[in-house]
């Protein structure tokens, strides 16, 4: 049964910007200028100036800008990168590549970000960088991390936090961030698509010569590098879409105050909405069954929801340390209680700018009536 409202609904996005992606495909098409051209080094400037950092540098992927990013900040093998347990698995998977060791710490149960007690109690004469993910939207108060870690890099994980500002400050500020534009991202491509952000020169341009085979130049290979450009189609998405996403994040923000009014007498908690209304893009909204709710009961939930035509998700299902594919951390289960918690308990309703409040009104219905 497709879901009469979906968990996203990129249709309608598409819809919005559907004759300039045309327009804009048709141009590249003309010229054949696949990779770089003006719309690449137009949506790296328009981005950067919307991050408000000196320097985008768009890549094939999110994972490859987390990567990249790690090792401008000097990230190598053997160097400890500390980071949060619940986490989109590509942070750990950045790390990995390099032959970093991840060092895992658990979350706050409030904000589900990394805990920052956690975070400066992990720190060791080996750890290299340290990786706060802005997850579900929300970003880290950064100033606050560096207070607590010391002297050490950070390098932000802003997948899910495009157009986010607390204190009037954007991810990658003053440093170096990483985000993704898979296409549910808040700004998203139609296809694989990521950048590094960072008011750094010198990072701008490593990161640049690690995604163009190590040079800068055609032909010269300062240093040993990889394939991971953002391709001319891409960029034409992204800068289609860049226009919009003030507006789209400010419509998130609506639903999530709405949702916040109408689920408020629910046997649910909901996210916690910032005082600071902007340092939340509201990518995903994130509620959870009760401690005291068996842990079967989230699957009753989810396939009631279903079955009345409501999409929903789990971010994530299992944090890193339980994965198999990081099992040889060493981490057991109990490691980090409040992300193994939050795992099971957690779920995802629908949360895109698209979503009108009727369909909003239809999702609060269904998940009252599968609640009973
Ligand atoms: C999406 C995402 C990434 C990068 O994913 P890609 O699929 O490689 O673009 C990295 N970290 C987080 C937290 C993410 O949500």
């Amino acid at each position: 049964m497709t879901a009469r409202i979906p968990f996203l609904d990129l249709g309608a996005q598409h819809a919005e910007i559907a004759d300039e992606v045309a327009q804009g495909f048709e141009r590249i098409l003309a010229t054949t200028t696949f990779l770089g051209g003006p719309d690449v080094d137009a949506f790296e400037s328009e981005f950067a100036a919307y991050q408000g950092v000196g320097h985008a540098i768009g890549l094939a992927n999110g994972t490859d800008a987390v990567e990249f990013a790690l090792r401008a900040v000097g990230v190598g093998p053997g160097d400890e990168v500390v980071m949060p347990a619940n986490t989109f698995v590509a942070t750990a998977e950045a790390a990995w590549r390099i032959g970093a060791k991840v060092v895992l710490v658990d979350i706050d149960p409030e904000s589900y970000l990394m805990d920052l007690a956690a975070a400066a109690a992990a720190r060791t004469s080996r750890t290299r960088a340290v990786v706060p993910v802005h997850l579900f939207g929300r970003l880290v108060d950064i100033p606050a991390l560096r207070d607590r870690v010391g002297e050490v890099a950070v390098v932000e994980d802003a997948a899910q936090a495009q157009g986010a500002r607390l204190r009037g400050r954007a991810a990658g500020q003053g440093g170096i961030a990483a985000t993704s534009f898979y296409p549910g991202k808040n700004l998203g491509a139609y296809g694989d698509a990521g950048a590094v952000v960072t008011d750094s020169a010198e990072f701008g341009r490593y990161v640049r010569r690690l995604g163009g085979h190590g040079g800068l130049v055609k032909y010269e290979h300062d240093i040993v590098g990889f394939t991971s450009r953002l391709d001319a189609l891409q960029a034409v998405v992204l800068r289609a879409k860049l226009a919009h996403l003030d507006e789209w994040n400010a419509r998130r923000r609506h639903l999530a105050q709405r949702y916040d009014d109408l689920l408020a007498d629910l046997p649910i908690l909901l996210p916690e909405i910032p005082a600071e209304a902007e340092s939340h893009v509201w990518h995903l909204y994130v509620v959870r069954l009760p401690d005291d709710a068996p842990v079967t009961a989230r699957d009753e939930v989810l396939a009631r929801l279903t079955a009345s035509g409501v999409g929903t998700g789990i971010h994530y299902p299992k944090p890193v340390h339980l994965t198999p594919a990081f099992a040889d951390l060493g981490y057991s289960l109990g490691a980090f209680p409040h992300a193994e918690r939050a795992a099971e308990r957690m779920f995802s309703l629908p949360m895109y700018p698209h979503l009108s409040d009727a369909q909003q009104d239809e999702v609060v219905a269904a998940l009252t009536a599968a609640l009973q």
